[in-house]
C-alpha cells in the first residue's frame, strides 16, 4: 500500500520538545517578509539585473567547472579581483556568502561569551543579532532624535562597556545617514578591540571609511554584491582588514564555503565596474528625486546616502500609510512597529517607473 504523499510528515503525537540553548530562549529571529506585489520596494534590492555580458560570460565559465572537485578553498582568484578592485592585497579580503555571513564569521572570532559588543541604535538588526547567537553581551548606544550619532555618545559607550567589537554602520541601515568621518575616527581612537565599519551601501555614498584601513589598525569595512552590484541572489560579501585578522577568518569560517559558482560570479562581477557606476548614478538621481518629493509632502524626510529613503508621515500612522501603500500594491519596509522608529516607513530606491508609482500612492494617500 502506497503512502499519501505528506501523510508521513504529519506527526500526531505528543510534541517532543527539544531546548534551545538557555541563552536563546527569548530571541526573536529576522523577518522580512516577501509579498507578491506589483512594485517592490522593501529590501534595499537593484532594481536592475547585471549587465548580459556578465551573464553570458558567466555561463560560459559555468559549463567548464569541475563538478566533481571541491571549490578553491581560499578563492584565491576571487579575492584578487576584489583586492585589485580596492588596491590593497588578497591577503586583506575575506569573502563569504552574503555580507551577513562576513559579519557572522567575524563574531564567532571575535565575540562570544564574556565579551560586549556594541551597536548604535537603530542600526541593522543583524549586527546585535547575530552577537547575541554567539553569547556575547550587545550594548546599545543611542542616536540622537534626527538619528544622528554624538561621538560623545561613541566615547560614553565605549568608554564603559569596554566592547571586543564596536559597530559602525555608513550608511546606517535603515535611517540611511552617513556617518561622518570624525566618528569613525573617535571610535578608533578609543575602542580597545575591533571598529567595524558596515558598508553595505558603501558605494552610494559620499564618503568611505575605506582609506583608514592599514596593517596596525583594528578596523574592517564589509561590503556587499547585493546591493550596487545587482547580485543579491548570488549572496557574496567580503571585507577589507588587515591580514592578521583575515588569517584569524579563516579558521573559524567553514572550508569549502564558497562554491565553484559563486567565485567565478564575482570574479567576473568586477569587470563590469563602469556598468556598475553608471547604475549607481541612476539610483543617486533616482534618490535625489524621491527625497525631494517626501519633502514635499506633509512627511519628515531623513538625508541618504544609500539606496533607500526613510521617512515619517506626519498626519497618518506609519503603519496605516504601509497598508494604503500594499493596497496599491506597492510593497515598502515596515519600520513603524521598530524600536526608536515609531511611524517611519522605509522605500528602496527602484527603477524610475516604479518610484513614480511609489510617490504618485503616496501622494494620494498623504494629501
Ligand atoms: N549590512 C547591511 C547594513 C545591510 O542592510 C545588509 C542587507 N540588508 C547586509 C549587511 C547584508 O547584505 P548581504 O548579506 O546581502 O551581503
Amino acid at each position: 500500500m502506497g503512502r499519501v504523499p505528506g501523510e508521513g510528515a504529519r506527526y500526531r503525537g505528543p510534541v517532543p520538545v527539544v531546548p534551545v540553548r538557555d541563552d536563546l530562549r527569548a530571541l526573536e529571529g529576522y523577518h522580512s517578509p516577501q509579498v507578491r506585489v506589483r512594485v517592490r520596494l522593501n529590501t534595499n534590492e537593484s532594481p536592475t539585473p547585471p549587465p548580459a555580458a556578465w551573464r553570458d560570460a558567466f555561463a560560459a565559465e559555468l559549463s567548464r567547472v569541475q563538478w566533481h572537485r571541491y571549490p578553491d578553498r581560499a578563492a584565491a582568484e576571487l579575492r584578487a579581483a576584489i583586492a585589485g578592485l580596492h588596491g590593497v592585497d588578497p591577503a586583506q579580503i575575506f569573502v563569504a556568502n552574503g555580507s551577513n555571513e562576513v559579519l557572522q564569521t567575524l563574531l564567532l572570532t571575535y565575540a562570544g561569551p564574556g565579551r560586549t559588543v556594541a551597536t548604535f541604535e537603530p542600526t541593522y538588526q543583524l549586527h546585535g543579532h547575530i552577537a547575541r547567537l554567539t553569547g556575547a553581551t550587545v550594548v546599545e548606544g543611542e542616536r540622537r532624535a534626527d538619528f544622528t550619532l554624538d561621538t560623545d555618545e561613541v566615547a560614553r559607550v565605549i568608554g564603559q562597556s569596554r566592547p571586543v567589537v564596536t559597530f559602525l554602520c555608513s550608511p546606517n541601515n535603515p535611517t540611511g545617514l552617513e556617518e561622518p568621518r570624525a566618528t569613525v575616527e573617535a571610535a578608533l581612537r578609543i575602542a580597545p578591540g575591533l571598529v567595524v565599519v558596515d558598508e553595505a551601501y558603501g558605494q552610494f555614498a559620499s564618503r568611505s571609511a575605506l582609506d583608514l584601513v592599514t596593517e596596525d589598525v583594528a578596523l574592517v569595512v564589509t561590503r556587499t554584491f547585493s546591493k550596487t552590484w545587482s547580485m543579491a541572489g548570488a549572496r557574496l560579501g567580503y571585507l577589507i582588514g588587515p591580514s592578521w585578522l583575515v588569517a584569524e577568518l579563516d579558521k573559524v569560517v567553514l572550508p569549502y564555503h564558497l562554491d565553484s559558482a559563486k567565485q567565478i560570479a564575482g570574479r567576473l562581477a568586477v569587470r563590469f565596474v563602469a556598468d556598475m557606476e553608471q547604475r549607481v548614478a541612476q539610483i543617486k538621481s533616482e534618490r535625489q528625486r524621491i527625497s525631494a518629493a517626501l519633502a514635499a509632502l506633509p512627511a519628515d524626510v531623513f538625508p541618504s546616502g544609500a539606496n533607500f529613503v526613510l521617512f515619517r508621515p506626519r498626519r497618518l500612522g506609519g503603519r496605516e500609510v504601509w497598508q494604503a501603500l500594499l493596497d496599491r500594491s506597492i510593497l515598502v519596509r515596515d519600520c513603524s512597529g521598530w524600536p526608536r522608529l515609531a511611524d517611519c516607513l522605509r522605500v528602496t530606491v527602484g527603477t524610475p517607473e516604479e518610484n513614480g508609482a511609489f510617490l504618485d500612492a503616496l501622494e494620494e494617500i498623504l494629501r
